[in-house]
């Protein structure tokens, strides 16, 4: 039997997450907007023709950051406090046989930009970078199961923590939005779920600072009486 199908990038998506830390672990926990840039050969409008019918697709990609660690048969889990493992085909992990992940995000349209044609999509959970081997329209009546049974969501609910500004990071904000508009809704809605490592997200008040880079922004916070604490935009 063929076993090897040779697979190739297609396109690579911006998005403003710059490092894999605190990247939301599915698509749309967080309104992240993302620009598909075509690879020569498939820059071609006529591959997105019809693509504005849909408002939701699915991307499918590689995850290129983490491939050359390999995979193993059963996974750490997040959802499981991190100590308790998984078999990989029963989990969403990066590490997997063949690398490649698939999200569902929204459909914000194609454009043509210094000639070149772009794809907006928003909700991403990619990497900045990431390269995609396929997009395909999202479809209700098949990929939709709302019975669907998710056995693990009670056991690790996302956690929505309040995000507060201090008054520096309140003053360095007002800059930097001029320069990214959505960056206050975004630093809120990936801080609010906790980034932090399992074994601390029990932790009401944790004396460590974090730094989650998003854009081109160095974000440092920390968690204090249960609540997110922007210290400081850099
Ligand atoms: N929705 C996808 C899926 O189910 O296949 C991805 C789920 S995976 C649990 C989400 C995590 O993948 C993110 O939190 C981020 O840390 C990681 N990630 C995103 N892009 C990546 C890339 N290009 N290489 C390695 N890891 C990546």
């Amino acid at each position: 039997m063929k076993t090897g199908y040779p697979l190739s990038a297609i396109a690579t998506i911006t998005t403003p997450y710059k490092q894999k830390f605190a990247i939301p672990r599915q698509p749309n926990l967080a309104e992240a907007n993302g620009q598909i840039h075509f690879i020569d050969g498939f820059d071609n409008p006529l591959m997105l023709k019809g693509l504005e019918k849909y408002s939701h697709l699915w991307l499918l990609f590689i995850f290129h950051e983490t491939l050359d660690r390999g995979w193993k048969p059963a996974v750490k889990a997040p959802r499981l406090g991190g100590n308790s493992t998984l078999g990989v085909f029963a989990s969403r992990s990066t590490h997997r046989p063949n690398g490649i992940g698939m999200s569902v995000v929204k459909n914000a349209g194609a454009a043509i930009n210094n000639g070149h044609l772009q794809l907006n999509v928003s909700g991403v959970d990619l990497l900045d970078q990431t390269p995609i081997i396929d997009i395909k329209p999202y479809i209700g009546y098949a990929d939709s199961h709302p019975d669907a049974i998710d056995g693990l969501a009670e056991l690790a609910p996302i956690p929505s923590r309040q995000v507060n500004f201090t008054a520096t990071a309140q003053a360095q904000l007002h800059q930097v939005s001029q320069r990214f508009a959505d960056i206050e809704a975004l630093i809120i809605a990936v801080l609010r779920q906790d980034p932090r490592p399992a074994y601390r997200q029990s932790q009401e008040t944790d004396p460590k600072i974090y730094k989650v880079k998003l854009y081109d922004v160095d974000v440092a916070w920390r968690v204090i009486n249960g609540e997110v604490q922007v210290l400081e935009l850099l």
